[in-house]
């Protein structure tokens, strides 16, 4: 039940992003991808909130244990309930309520060959987006006496939710004088994509399980954070780590101080041109990089909760300077030229195995230079870096108080960015580091270092930048480092 869908959609989706010829299609039908269901991708149906009592009072959970995965341990987490399994529905201080089931789909025409899955509005670069055809049920969680499991629905909105509200918190430290809008939490909901296809006769199938999807997502118009019934590679869910959870919420802290998402959407997976603005593109892996940054400091020792997610923490570690196969986060030509025109790689060589069917799969070691998180983990682990040259000269030495000064320059970018957007120069994936810099100058002005050390602090800045960013002729930094 479980494993033919699988095989089959990886065979469909690579076959035709990286051709597969000799598999030619004969027939043309029409097909839908669906997202995993519960049932599909668990291997248990669990209890539903919906079946037991949520009518009295005495019902209601007021307090309990979450259990979050780190590197050494499975750590139980106290947490209370107070206010957050009220009626009508699972919420907190940032969770409006929470749905369960809600289903979108959208018409794409022709599957294109060279994009995949890719769903574009015709004559544009733009992805069509999904729209919501079916309003989940509200979810409840508030009988004392079920225990839920934690691969329960409850469990796992429980478990966001908390994690939601913890980087919430984090946010109000660090700017109390701004208020975040809540978010709606979707548990396992579905998506659709109809598209026109091409099939072999003899695999004759018109619903195709399609699991190749993000496990947690931001829908920035309906400001809704998603969680998918889908294990990442290594059999861990990922709501089962913070940094998931903490990630998606940057989206949302990153929209809702914005106007940026105007023109830039989070997640597009396309080649875009500049024509007067960014490519969604590049915002994409802008938008990536900010909101890896935050989410590593909305608390310490993030890349602990990494552990166990192997593409995530092959991937989007921004303390490591280094991928797993050894590459160095450096931005150069060659790897500028592979993300806006995909050629100067081999695509196979760099991303793609074989499993034991002779299909091709991703694999998690080698980084995807075409795609946005990659780009996003290279300039965020950047501007990490960065920032710590900054850390070190200020001395602050604890580590709370480094995490803060982080969030306070990654959402000081992330304000800057949307309110003046035009105004800074377009060089593309440079604009970042123009922000960076523009940010950290004000904070090197302001501190009380002298005057030797914040030219001390300057210059160290300007020479590192410009080994990360080697070849590529960004001079984002030129006019502040000439002087
Ligand atoms: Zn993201």
């Amino acid at each position: 039940m479980l494993k033919k869908p699988i095989i089959f959609s990886i065979c469909i989706q690579f076959a035709l992003a990286v051709g597969c010829a000799d598999d030619a299609p004969k027939t043309r039908e029409r097909l839908i991808t669906k997202q995993a269901e519960l049932t599909d991708a668990l291997p248990i149906i669990f209890p539903r909130a919906n079946s037991v009592d949520c009518s009295n009072e005495t019902s209601h959970i007021d307090s309990g244990e979450i259990f979050s995965l780190t590197q050494y341990q499975v750590t139980p987490d106290s947490i209370i309930f107070n206010n957050m399994l009220g009626s009508p529905s699972i919420q907190n201080s940032i969770v409006k309520n929470t749905r369960i089931g809600s289903k979108w789909q959208r018409e794409c025409g022709q599957l294109n060959e060279h994009n995949g899955l890719a769903c574009k509005q015709s004559g544009t670069n733009v992805e069509i987006n999904f729209l919501l055809t079916e309003t989940g049920g509200l979810l409840q969680a508030c009988d004392r006496v079920v225990d839920f499991p934690r691969e329960s629905p409850e469990a796992v909105a429980v478990t966001t939710a908390h994690y939601l509200e913890e980087s919430h918190q984090t946010f109000k430290r660090n700017f109390p004088e701004l208020k975040l809008k809540q978010v709606e939490l979707e548990i396992f909901p579905i998506f659709e994509s109809i598209f026109d296809f091409f099939y072999k006769p003899e695999e004759r199938q018109t619903t195709l399980g399609y699991y190749d999807a993000n496990n947690l997502a931001y829908l920035p118009n309906q400001q809704k954070i998603a969680v998918y019934p889908v294990k990442e590679k290594s059999s861990v869910y990922l709501w089962d780590s913070r940094f998931p959870a903490w990630h998606e919420m940057a989206h949302h802290i990153d929209f809702a101080t914005s106007k940026r998402y105007r023109d830039c959407s989070i997640g597009i997976n396309e080649i875009g041109s500049d024509s007067g603005h960014l490519s969604r593109k590049v915002c994409g892996a802008e938008a990536e990089a900010l909101a890896d940054l935050l989410a590593f400091a909305t608390g310490p020792n993030l890349e602990d909760h990494l552990y166990g997610l192997k593409c995530l923490d092959a991937l989007r570690n921004i303390k490591d300077g280094t991928f797993k196969n050894t590459d160095t986060k450096v931005l150069n030509n060659n790897i500028l030229s592979y993300f806006y025109e995909q050629t100067g790689f081999n695509l196979k060589e760099q991303t793609h195995d074989e499993d034991a069917f002779g299909n091709q799969v991703r694999t998690c070691e080698r980084p995807d230079y075409r795609e946005i998180h990659t780009l996003g983990a290279i300039q965020g682990h950047h501007i990490y870096a960065l920032s710590m040259l900054a850390i070190r000269a200020f001395n602050i030495q604890s580590e709370l108080e480094r995490s803060d000064f982080l969030y306070k320059t990654v959402v000081r970018m992330m304000r800057r960015l949307n309110k003046n957007y035009r105004n800074i120069p377009l060089q593309g994936l440079g604009r970042i580091y123009y922000v960076f810099q523009n940010v950290i100058n004000q904070t090197i002005k302001q501190s009380s270092l002298n005057p030797e050390a914040k030219q001390a602090l300057k210059i160290e800045i300007c020479r590192k930048s410009r080994k990360q960013i080697q070849d590529v002729g960004f001079n984002v930094f030129q006019n502040w480092c000439s002087n």
